[in-house]
This record gives structure tokens, C-alpha cells and sequence, in this order.
């Protein structure tokens, strides 16, 4: 092949001529990017850059060689405010050695600013960091509709809120008999509209509380409660469901109390959903377990079912909004996809994480860990 022509004899210095043409290669791969691209030394100064991210940023080559990136580039979040050096992408890939995706915004030589999406990854030689390059892209137009779309659900939402919420109270005040006694058939098709009119609700519901987290609307009021009383208190008010399912939700002390710091309105909503999902997605005579420990640095509630599992290839995607999986019980079960987005932008906002372990066929366990709390010991 040509490029074992171009490989040194064994013990032979590499051939200048093969030198030059890598060093064309690499340049013609370079100017061809067509985002903009930054190459750092392992200072962070820069020391190349191509023609799409000039015309981006409105800096010429001379005005952007051999300064400091992250001086010369200033970076902002969305509200305006500077980021710091320290938690420049491009400084984190110094410090952890592997690349980085972000979304930030860039101010350009004249002041103006465009939101961009950027991956930052180390050039690495014989395990050193010998500099970084950085690619970007200006997404204004994206962010743009993706604002324009949020808006419109959001509005929509509202909208259909309104009516759908009349017809849930004209259909209970026929299921009462406000209208008369009603007849067997007549009963079955207002509890039919009754059962359909609150599943409306359900997604209306959850495409306004996506809208409004999106919007980043979403304002946390954190008090210190008790997770251990709140979690008996959602099994309870799900038992119902389960007994229906056949399935057993059983809760395990092993803490008397666990005080977190949190919003316990949001929280209870995350864990009712998780709740619900372990029930939904298990079979009839199945068990769902749910725990909270108390480890060195937060509290853990854990969720554990025996249901259909998760193939771990997906596990990622089911925090996407939207985003159903086909399996075996998908199709009886109701679902906008919305739940664990939303989920886990609520967790995210609490500082804490979900985590997911399961097994096709045998089980899923989902565990939200939130940072600090207190436990008294286990007795
Ligand atoms: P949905 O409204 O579809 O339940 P969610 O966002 O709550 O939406 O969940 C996304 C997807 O993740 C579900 O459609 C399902 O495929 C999968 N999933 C969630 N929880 C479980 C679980 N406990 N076991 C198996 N699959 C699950």
C-alpha cells in the first residue's frame, strides 16, 4: 500500500519526503474542517487556526497566533456571564487528558455573540499532552427553533389544558349521576371518556412541565424533609396500581429517617415516576423493591423491579425526550416518553444523579442519589 512506502526502514530515521507529505496531509485535513477549528500547544496558546473559525469569532490569524486561548476567546453562559478559565472546556482537557463536548457562547471581536457547539480533544504524543484542538460550530439557527418549538408546545399545552379539563369534570359529574341515573352501557362509555379525558391530561401535563423546564423555568424551593415518610406515602398512594398489576411493592428500612435537602414537591415527582415505571414496565406477580441508604457523601433511593430490563445499548437513550423503547409490555402500557427527561433535568438541578443498572428479562434497578442528607444509623 502507499503508505507502507511511506514507513522507515527498521532502525532508519523517517524519510523527509514522507515527513512533508504527513505534514500536507494533516494541513489539507485542517483547512478542509468545515467548522471552525483551534489548535492549542500544551500552554493553551494558540497556534493554529482556519478560516472557518476566523470568520466566526471576526479575528484575522496575526490578532489570535501564540495568545492564550481562553483570554483571547472570551466564553459566556447563556445568561451573560463569563466563564472562568478554570471551567473552559479546553482547560479541563489539560486536566483530565480527555475531550470535551460543550455548548457555550463566544463573543466575536466586535462584540456580538453566537452559541456555539464545541469538542475540545487532547493531541496526545507518546502519552503527553503535546496541545489541544478545539472544533467548533456556530448553532444559533438550531437554538433558534429549538426555542421556537418549546414555545409552541408549551402554548399549545396550555390551550388544550383548558378544555380538557372541562370535559374531566362534565364526565365525573355524569359518573356521580348529577345528570340522572345512568344506564349500564351509559355508565361503561362516561367512564370510558372519563379514563381517556385523564390520559389527555397526563401528556398535556407532562409536555408543560418539559416546556417549563426547558425554558429553564424550573426554580427550586429546597427544604429539609424526611425521604422515608414521602417514599411510604407514594407506595400507599400507588398501591392500588400494583395490587391491579398483581405486582407486590415492598419498601425496605434500613434507615428509621433520611433528611435531604430538596425540593420535595419536584423530588416526590421523580420518584412517583420511577415508581410507576418499575410497576408498568414488570410483569403481573412480579416485585418491585424500593430503598434508601445513606452513603459518605449523599442519599440513595433506589428502585429495583423484576421486569422486562433495559438493554444497556439503550440505557442512554431513555433519558431522551420523547424516547420510548419497544418491549414486551410497551404496547399495553401508556407513555409519552417525557417521564425521565424530565426526571433527570429535576435530579440534575438537585446536583444529584440517576443511575441505571439492568438486565434483559431479569430486572432494572434506577437509583437517585442526592448530595448530602443525613440518616441517623441503621438499627
Ligand atoms: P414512558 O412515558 O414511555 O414510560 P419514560 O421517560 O418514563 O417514558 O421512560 C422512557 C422509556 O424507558 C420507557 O418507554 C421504557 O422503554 C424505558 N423504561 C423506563 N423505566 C423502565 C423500567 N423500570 N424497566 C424497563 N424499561 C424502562
Amino acid at each position: 500500500m502507499a503508505t507502507d512506502a511511506l514507513q522507515p526502514q527498521a532502525g532508519q530515521p523517517p524519510h523527509d519526503a514522507a515527513i512533508a507529505r504527513k505534514k500536507a496531509e494533516s494541513d489539507a485535513l485542517f483547512l478542509s474542517i468545515g467548522e471552525g477549528a483551534i489548535v492549542t500547544n500544551e500552554h493553551g496558546r494558540i497556534s493554529r487556526v482556519n478560516d472557518v473559525a476566523l470568520e466566526l469569532l471576526g479575528f484575522t490569524a496575526q490578532e489570535l497566533l501564540g495568545t492564550w486561548y481562553p483570554s483571547a476567546i472570551i466564553a459566556e453562559d447563556e445568561d451573560g456571564h463569563r466563564v472562568s478559565n478554570i471551567d473552559r472546556p479546553i482547560t479541563q482537557v489539560f486536566i483530565t487528558g480527555k475531550p470535551i463536548t460543550s455548548r457555550l457562547y463566544y463573543r466575536r471581536k466586535d462584540g456580538s455573540r453566537f452559541v456555539t457547539s464545541l469538542t475540545v480533544s487532547p493531541v496526545i504524543l507518546e502519552g503527553e499532552p503535546i496541545g489541544a484542538i478545539e472544533v467548533f460550530r456556530n448553532i444559533t439557527q438550531e437554538v433558534e427553533l429549538e426555542r421556537a418549538k418549546d414555545e409552541f408546545i408549551s402554548l399549545a399545552s396550555h390551550q388544550l389544558r383548558t378544555p380538557a379539563t372541562a370535559v374531566k369534570q362534565y364526565a365525573a359529574m355524569l359518573l356521580q349521576g348529577y345528570a340522572g341515573d345512568l344506564t349500564d352501557t351509559q355508565m361503561q362509555m362516561a367512564q370510558t371518556i372519563y379514563d381517556c379525558n385523564e390520559r389527555q391530561i397526563n401528556i398535556v401535563n407532562d409536555l408543560l412541565k418539559v416546556a417549563q423546564v426547558d425554558a429553564g423555568h424550573v426554580r427550586l424551593q429546597p427544604k429539609t424533609v424526611d425521604l422515608v415518610p414521602m417514599l411510604r406515602e407514594i407506595i400507599d398512594e400507588q398501591a392500588s396500581k400494583f395490587h391491579a398489576r398483581d405486582q407486590a411493592v415492598v419498601y425496605k428500612a434500613t434507615l428509621p429517617a433520611a433528611q435531604a435537602h430538596i425540593d420535595p414537591q419536584l423530588m416526590r415527582m421523580v420518584l412517583e415516576n420511577i415508581i410507576d415505571n418499575a410497576s408498568k414496565y414488570t410483569p403481573p406477580g412480579k416485585n418491585v423493591t424500593v430503598r434508601v441508604r445513606h452513603t459518605r457523601h449523599n442519599l440513595a433511593v433506589s428502585i429495583q423491579d423484576e421486569g422486562v430490563g433495559i438493554p444497556s445499548a439503550d440505557i442512554p437513550r431513555i433519558f431522551n425526550k420523547f424516547s420510548r423503547l419497544v418491549n414486551p409490555l410497551s404496547n399495553t402500557v401508556g407513555g409519552t416518553g417525557l417521564g425521565l427527561y424530565w426526571a433527570k433535568k429535576i435530579v440534575d438541578l438537585h446536583q444529584g444523579t440517576i443511575e441505571v443498572k439492568s438486565s434483559v428479562g431479569e430486572g432494572t434497578t434506577f437509583t437517585v442519589r442526592i448530595p448530602g442528607g443525613t440518616a441517623p444509623l441503621a438499627q
